[in-house]
């Protein structure tokens, strides 16, 4: 099964029809279809990493100030506890039931999978981790990939929501894309080690890229569960008001038609 980076950007497009989620649309129909979905989400950060074992998780609304349309979608996907109980079984990660979909996961499944029946679960991004112990964990969970699950990385390779720029919906700060194509490069080269280093292409360029890590780390649990045999490509690239980078990596991707 390929993996899956998706910069998700703003919630609102969970219920707008644009290129990107266009793009998201026509993945899902290219790609192998998945026994299940396991989704590191920018928006589930915990002490101490867990996983979605609910059989029916709940669509979380975590966002606020947005339209009441956005805080009707309901996305009822089945969860996938047998699989969740597998990644379980380190000791090191403990089985939640509390959680469900947070909106990292359902604002891009629900254009992937719109019938919301592939089952889907979550795996949270440990606070305690550092950037090598998320890749690290990021290859501990790779053998999903030999069972049919889609691995979902869903954050953003550039997230400033400070410095956002509502005057300029497409364009981007000159930092946004040195830090966006640094990745580029570092995922073109399949070079983990470069990825799980970030500060060293300048402290300030990675704060301001990322003032919080979250939505940078989902990555790093893709390039793991990867290696340099699966090809990779971006079936969406772009920025958002200055500050996000929208673009998507396929990793392992199967033949275009
Ligand atoms: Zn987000």
């Amino acid at each position: 099964m390929p993996v899956l980076f998706v910069g998700h950007g703003s919630p609102m497009n969970a219920i707008e029809d644009n290129a990107f989620t266009e793009s998201l649309s026509e993945l899902s129909a290219r790609l192998p279809r998945p026994k299940a979905v396991c989704v590191v989400s920018a928006h589930w950060v915990t002490d101490g990493a867990r996983v979605l074992t609910s059989e029916h998780p709940r669509t979380i609304h975590d966002f606020y100030g947005f339209p009441k349309p956005l805080y009707e979608v309901e996305y009822p996907a089945p969860g996938a506890p047998d699989e969740a109980a597998k990644i379980a079984s380190d000791p090191e990660i403990i089985p939640d039931q509390k959680w469900g979909l947070d909106h990292g996961s359902w604002s891009v499944l629900r254009h992937m999978y719109p019938k919301a029946d592939v089952p889907a679960f979550q795996l949270s991004l440990d606070a305690r981790r550092g950037f090598k112990e998320h890749l690290e964990l990021g290859r501990e969970i790779r053998s999903l990939r030999e069972r049919g699950v889609l691995i979902l990385g869903s954050g953003n390779i550039v997230h400033n929501l400070g410095q956002i720029d509502w005057n300029d919906p497409h364009g981007a700060y000159d930092w946004a894309v040195e830090f966006d194509a640094r990745v580029k490069g570092a995922v073109d080269a399949h070079d983990a080690t470069a990825l799980a280093e970030p500060e060293k292409w300048g402290g300030s360029l990675l704060s301001t890229a990322h003032p919080t890590l979250e939505h940078y780390l989902p990555l790093l649990y893709c390039i793991g569960s990867t290696d340099e045999k699966d090809a990779v490509e971006y079936p969406y690239e772009g920025f958002d008001f200055g500050s996000i980078s929208m673009r998507a990596v396929l990793f392992g991707s199967p033949a275009k038609n």
